[in-house]
């Protein structure tokens, strides 16, 4: 009997799923990560695009947010994160 050989996935979300990555940004980003989960999440991001140029916009975001003001990040961005993330790693 012959294998069924089945499509690879474009995206090597291997070790990291989308979701967790999102699960843990907030953390990342508060550099409140454990440094392995840390590294983790950066090599899942240096093979899913999307991830990446997310966690780039949403560094970005969170910046300009504490130069304006030292509050912490709203609920609000974190809402919208979630969102943003939903539509860029649909098939992820
Ligand atoms: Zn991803």
């Amino acid at each position: 009997m012959e294998k069924d050989e089945k499509e690879t996935p474009v995206f090597a979300c291997q070790r990291m799923e989308c979701k967790e990555l999102l699960e843990r940004l907030s953390e990342y980003i508060d550099g409140e990560l454990d440094p392995k989960l840390c590294a983790d999440l950066e090599k899942h991001m240096a093979e899913c695009n999307p991830c990446l140029i997310f966690v780039n916009t949403i560094k970005k975001t969170i910046s300009l947010f504490k130069y304006a003001s030292s509050e912490p990040l709203p609920k609000e961005v974190h809402l919208r994160l979630h969102d943003y993330l939903k539509k860029k790693c649909q098939g992820c």
